[in-house]
């Protein structure tokens, strides 16, 4: 195929990216949320000019090209920006086959369960088990995901005591037989990180996500190493031979990548088929419910190695006030704990109308 126009919409926020291809189909996909219109700009800069008019069967080489000929600038916003068209490629080729991107994969369509994820670290440990109260009994959920420590703490809690405090609270409160995983988001040095470990095997937290700084690969070996518990992490890291070494090390149990922060779907299967090699779970970050949760659903319907659920966050409009009307159906209703994957081609998603006429808009076309 070949790429004839790459059109943006976006705010701060929220970026989509639709494209047409040289017959005129068209597929959607999304830059990742955050400064989506920083990414945007660097679709059309960086991206746009290396994939326009390009005749290409092979997604993995096209990407791999973008970032060669872009070798000055790697990181995260060309992965971000990379995204947006590897996400509305999968879009085109799956209304083009009349088949949703879950079977384009190899998987099939039907339900996942999802874990709760909370977002909140100035939430008291007692509101936090009230909201998981009350997402057990209305929707189902059976496994929870809360905060501890501070992000990038070096071991300063976000007020004192509060991890201890809040490991114990949502165990007695919801009792044996539900899972539960925290996240330290870089919070903790190893000794810590150790220490607060056996306070959460203790209680029967089975994840463990981020303990140390994500950058040093050695400190969250360190702490794998020594817990029992699965030491869990990778949501930031973007760079390929990054996840070879962190995989080849064993730096953590279960491997986290972010469909969005990584460059799209092909260049996260790059991810799983290392990770699978090594027999390591793959239970990717997904923590909004724009079109990066939908992307993972698709992903985790497919692939062989897939972890236990699905990150699903349960932020409302005062956490994420970008995140609500994006979509005209929207794909992220919960049922007994389950989302569904629909059998509609592509993503099986429209971007909300409304949503579209108020965004930045921009577009590129083949020269
Ligand atoms: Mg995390």
């Amino acid at each position: 195929m070949k790429i004839k126009r790459i059109e943006t919409f976006c705010n701060r926020f929220v970026g989509f990216v639709r494209i047409t291809d040289e017959t005129g189909k068209q597929g959607w996909g999304q830059v990742s949320s955050y400064q989506s219109d920083i990414s945007a700009e660097v679709l059309h800069r960086q991206v746009a000019p290396w994939s326009l008019g390009v005749e290409f069967d092979d997604l993995d080489d096209l990407l791999d090209t973008i970032a060669e000929r872009e070798h000055k600038f790697p990181g995260s916003y060309l992965c971000r920006a990379m995204g947006g068209i590897d996400t509305a490629i999968w879009d085109l080729r799956g209304k083009a086959e009349g088949k949703p991107v879950v079977e384009l994969l190899g998987g099939k369509i039907g339900k996942l369960r999802a874990y709760a994820s909370s977002m909140k670290r100035d939430v008291t440990p007692a509101e936090e088990l009230l909201r998981f109260q009350r997402l057990r009994d209305e929707k189902g959920f059976d496994a929870f995901k809360f905060r501890i420590g501070a992000e990038c703490g070096r071991d300063v809690d976000e007020w004192p005591g509060r991890t201890e405090e809040i490991v114990r609270t949502i165990r007695e409160g919801l009792g044996g037989g539900v899972a539960l995983l925290v996240d330290a988001n870089s919070g903790f040095s190893p000794k810590r990180a150790i220490e607060v470990g056996a306070l959460l095997l203790d209680n029967d937290v089975s994840h463990f996500e981020e303990p140390c700084p994500y950058w040093e690969l050695e400190q969250t070996q360190q702490v794998r190493e020594a817990l029992s518990i699965d030491v869990t992490g990778g949501e930031q890291d973007c760079d390929l031979a990054t996840w070879r070494r962190m995989i080849a090390m064993r730096a953590v149990d279960i491997v986290q990548p972010d469909i969005c922060y990584l460059g799209g779907i092909a260049r996260t299967l790059r991810v799983v088929r290392m990770a699978e090699a090594a027999g390591l779970p793959v239970t990717p970050h997904c923590a909004n419910l724009s079109l990066v949760t939908l992307f993972t659903m698709h992903l985790l319907g497919a692939i062989p190695n897939g972890g236990k659920y699905l990150e699903f966050s349960i932020e409302g409009a005062d956490y994420y006030p970008w995140q609500d009307d994006l979509f005209r159906n929207s794909p992220y209703e919960i049922d007994d704990g389950h989302v569904t994957l629909s059998s509609e081609p592509g993503w099986g998603v429209e971007i909300a109308p409304s949503w579209l006429e108020k965004s930045a808009y921009q577009v590129s076309d083949q020269v």
